[in-house]
């Protein structure tokens, strides 16, 4: 039960094989089991998550057509606002805030008759590529108990990875569903920007953040993005689009898909072991029809730097809002209102938040803004441009999701350049808009005895999502790559 799909477990509560509770139950044992290890969850409830299927079992939800996930259990990355459970988003400034309402998101796959298992473990505000700068404690990827699991989504990836739930949900600001999923061997998914509301999912980087789900297999991700997706009037760049079923080209044979190759993507910087293993599922993409074509990002070198104006200058916006008036932290003791906000502030974050803050106040700063914020925007137009361009050769572009394998704990945490390099494939996709998934693809062993997955990045045209999970669906028909599962859990 632990390794089904989403369509398997609909399936069996279809044919009431199993209930809700029995499904829900299996997985907080294993949470009970497995997290004091893992530290994938950072709030589990198992009155209220029990009350909840015990309701979908009342409900009528099961086995409906239209439900078709109702009575399967989800966990949520901490940054999702949930009414009646805590929502930290990694932070000691809001490890007291318990949401008193739901996140669009949540209340969709609420309305799924999808049963909430806990919140998720995370880096701080969504900032890190490893889940080093949690309030909470690092999460520990099940692969290597001593690499990370990447980040930020970590603590979902990890989740998913040791089959403590069977889905959950991330965002991805400039890699945190790919980079995750590719270092815990899962498939994820960032949709177009715009494509999933962000009402009540914790802002980091407003113009660049994006939710979308994390599971074992495309399929499951379809199914998951078509219970999320949907316009949102409560969010004021949510895209009034019919709604689509994600699922409906799945199988689609591949004969004839071109799949462009950057060249910028081929270069120095990737691991060999990522390279042969992004190698061997390209060869695999030829023998199912498809052709490979060289194509150009030519700006795409400039996408961490930009990102890094871009980003923090939007975080230091939104994190002005936490100063410890109504919610969250505030000091214990203190002088004058001016010296409640600075000690609050000071006391309630971690340094990597504290680094974008300043970061990002001094770009947005009077005469510095065009130096660096209006010279970044710019940036951001081009690489959007080159990506244009070369979706009129290709269909998809493939490439290695992160330049590594997972990494050893505390290889990067020093040295913030070296951590900001692991989303080196991933930001140009979020700086365009554009939609993109990372798949599992085979094993590297640069950093572990163990075997380490490795991510293959496919990025998809604006709304081109149903293409990109047909085209992840066809490999996973061929490979077993995602069934993979860590050794001894
Ligand atoms: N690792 C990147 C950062 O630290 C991206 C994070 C994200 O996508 N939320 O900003």
């Amino acid at each position: 039960m632990i390794n089904a799909t989403l369509k398997e477990l609909s399936a069996a509560l279809a044919a009431k094989k199993v209930s809700a509770v029995e499904l829900t139950t299996l997985f907080l044992d294993r949470i009970d089991r497995l997290n004091p290890v893992l530290n994938a969850f950072v709030s589990t409830d198992r009155d209220k998550t029990l009350a909840m299927a015990r309701a979908t079992d009342a409900s009528g939800k099961v086995g409906a057509s239209t439900t078709p996930l109702a009575g399967i259990p989800l966990a949520h990355k901490d940054i999702f606002c949930t009414e009646g459970w805590r929502t930290s988003c990694g932070s000691k400034m809001l490890a007291n805030f318990v949401s008193p309402y739901d996140a669009t998101v949540v209340e969709k796959f609420k309305a799924a008759g999808m049963v909430t298992l806990g919140k998720l473990n995370m880096d701080e505000f969504a900032m890190g590529s490893s889940n080093e700068t949690s309030f909470f404690g690092p999460v520990k990827n099940p692969w290597d108990t001593g690499c990370v699991p990447g980040g930020s989504s970590g603590g979902s990836a990890a989740a998913v990875a040791a089959r403590l739930a069977p889905a959950a949900t991330g965002t991805d600001t400039g890699g945190s569903i790919r980079q995750p999923a590719a270092l815990c061997g899962l498939t994820g998914l960032k949709p177009t920007y715009g494509v999933v509301s962000r009402y009540g999912m914790i802002a980091f980087a407003s113009s660049l953040d994006q939710g979308g789900p994390m599971a074992k297999s495309a399929e499951d991700c379809a199914l998951l993005l078509n219970a999320m997706a949907g316009f949102d009037e409560r969010d004021s760049t949510s895209l009034e689009r019919p709604a689509e079923d994600y699922a409906r080209n799945l199988e689609q044979p591949l004969a004839g898909l071109r799949i462009g190759l950057p060249k910028e993507f081929f270069g120095e910087g990737m691991d060999t072991d990522v390279r042969a293993a992004v190698d061997a599922a390209l060869a695999e993409y030829r023998k199912l029809g498809a052709t490979t074509v060289e194509v150009a990002l030519p700006n795409s070198g400039l996408s961490v730097p930009a990102y890094y104006v871009i980003a923090p200058a939007e975080a230091s916006s939104n994190l002005s809002r936490f100063d410890g008036v109504r919610y969250g932290y505030r000091a214990p003791e203190y002088g004058d209102l001016n010296d409640m906000y600075s000690k609050s502030r000071a006391q309630g974050f971690g340094e990597e938040v504290k680094r974008r803050i300043l970061i990002g106040t001094y770009v947005l700063s009077h005469g510095y803004y065009d130096a660096y914020y209006l010279q970044a925007q710019k940036i951001r137009r081009l690489i959007a441009n080159d990506f244009a361009e070369a979706f009129k050769q290709c269909d998809v572009i493939m490439g290695p999701t992160a330049p590594s394998v997972a990494f050893r704990f505390g290889e990067k945490s020093a040295d913030p350049v070296q951590m900001y390099l692991s989303d080196i494939y991933t930001i140009a996709v979020n700086l365009a808009g554009l939609p993109g998934m990372s798949i599992p693809c085979g094993f590297g062993a640069a950093h572990s005895s163990n075997p380490m997955p490795v991510g293959l990045q496919i990025v998809g045209p604006w709304f081109g999502e149903a293409k990109m999970l047909n085209v992840a669906h066809r490999f996973q028909l061929a490979t077993d790559w995602h069934t993979r599962m860590p050794a001894g859990l």
